[in-house]
């Protein structure tokens, strides 16, 4: 079976996840933050060097890069897409990255100074890694194997490809992008340019991931007027627009939200509210796999405004709802086949494919938005976007060789 060099993947991994590259909402450019373009650089300088073709990054730091067909007959170009940026969520400074070979299933001692545990009576999942190598934080900070781990990935299977033109693949595109933890990954990636029919996200949790689904997300502004007079002489005259605001939330399905709700089921979610007598702001979420239901939260919302405000017989609530992304599935579902190659691909290689919808957003749904079909697949990593995130080196391995055999796999369908 195709010898991944488990050492020189850990090398690497180690160094792309120390170089900082945090992203930052509140910042206009792109990428969001100057550091970003540090690991970059990097990344464009090791793509020359392994022999990549038509190596570019563009003014806001888009990385694109050619392994050309190896074969005589036309193969669809495809392409494998990573992010470089971390989650602002958590601390991306200073990474300490600790390496635990042969995992013996016990609890493991990030940082014994602030007692901080990454224990699998807690974390159950670490128990499938039993006798792998495992790369975690030291508590202090996040890992970024989200997605370096994906980078790595990549970089790895070119790097493979290169050593071995027996393998036979058509045209395979590779893309780095910046900012895909502030939802802008996609925003300036130019579809056309990269030139592929279709692609895949190394962007996934758990190995034997493959998502082609993803929510319908949309945002909701409810604004709710009152009337402000002297408590005083307020009888008759004052409108509390809180207590208004308090009947508004209650008139939506309490059990319909995030805390109660998994799998395909969608929920309102109240993340924000501010409020005073004369206005009080709610800011929700709404999200939902179903066209349909998404469809109908985004009326409800609406109706149960109409119906308080025929009540209160003024307007006094006002719901402006904005779209945000949509279900990737629509434009998957015309090309299953790119689906099927990937789960095929696992096959081929033991490893159990877990085809779920997420529960959130990718880069690949605004893609094949844009054009550009993009499934996810696995990149290996748990518990994102906090110190208890952590890397089993092994699925890290096992997604290089899924990218080499998608690859192969495609140009065999086309012979
Ligand atoms: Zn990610």
């Amino acid at each position: 079976m195709m010898p991944i060099d488990k050492e020189k993947l850990i090398k690497r991994f180690v160094s792309y996840v120390t170089i900082d590259t945090e992203s930052d909402p509140e910042s206009n450019t792109t990428p969001s933050t100057e550091k970003q373009w540090v690991l970059a650089h990097k990344l464009v300088e090791e793509l020359k060097e392994m022999g990549m073709s038509n190596v570019t990054i563009d003014d806001n730091a888009y990385i694109m890069a050619t392994l050309p067909s190896n074969v005589d007959y036309d193969v669809p170009a495809i392409g494998f897409i990573s992010h470089f940026d971390t989650t602002p969520d958590f601390t991306g400074k200073d990474v300490k990255p600790q390496i635990i070979e042969n995992y013996d299933g016990k609890d493991i001692i990030l940082n014994a100074e602030e007692d901080i545990v990454l224990s699998p009576a807690y974390f159950e999942d670490l128990l499938q890694y039993k006798g792998q190598t495992i790369i975690t934080t030291d508590g202090t900070t996040l890992l970024g194997a989200d997605d370096k781990a994906g980078i790595t990935e990549i970089m790895e299977a070119m790097k493979y490809l290169l050593a071995h033109p027996e393998i036979e693949h058509g045209d395979i595109k590779v893309g780095f992008t910046p900012d895909e933890e502030i939802g802008r990954g996609a925003h300036k990636f130019d579809v056309e340019k990269f030139g592929a029919e279709w692609a895949y996200t190394m962007d996934g949790s758990q190995i034997g991931e493959l998502e082609y689904e993803n929510f319908n997300a949309a945002g909701a502004v409810v604004t709710i007027k009152g009337k402000i007079v002297h408590p005083g002489y307020a009888k008759g005259k004052m409108v509390n627009s809180m207590y208004i605001a308090q009947d508004y939330i209650n008139s939506l399905p309490r059990l319909e939200t995030p805390e109660h709700t998994s799998d395909r089921e969608g929920f309102f979610h109240l993340y924000q509210m501010n409020g005073k007598v004369e206005e009080t702001k709610l800011q929700y979420i709404i999200r939902d796999h179903d066209k349909e239901h998404f469809e109908a939260r985004k009326a409800i919302m609406q109706q149960v405004a109409n119906d308080l405000n025929e009540q209160l017989e003024q307007i006094a609530i006002t719901v402006d709802v904005k779209d945000q992304y949509f279900n990737m599935r629509e434009h998957i579902e015309p090309v299953m086949h790119i689906v099927d190659i990937a789960k095929e691909a696992m096959e081929t290689l033991g490893i159990q494919p877990l085809i779920k919808p997420i529960r959130g957003g990718t880069d690949g749904s605004q893609l094949s938005f844009m054009g550009l079909p993009c499934p996810n697949i696995f990149a290996g990593g748990h518990n994102f976007h906090g110190r208890y995130e952590y890397v089993p080196v092994e699925s890290m391995m096992k997604a290089v060789q899924v990218i080499v055999t998608v690859a192969e796999l495609t140009a065999k369908r086309y012979i």
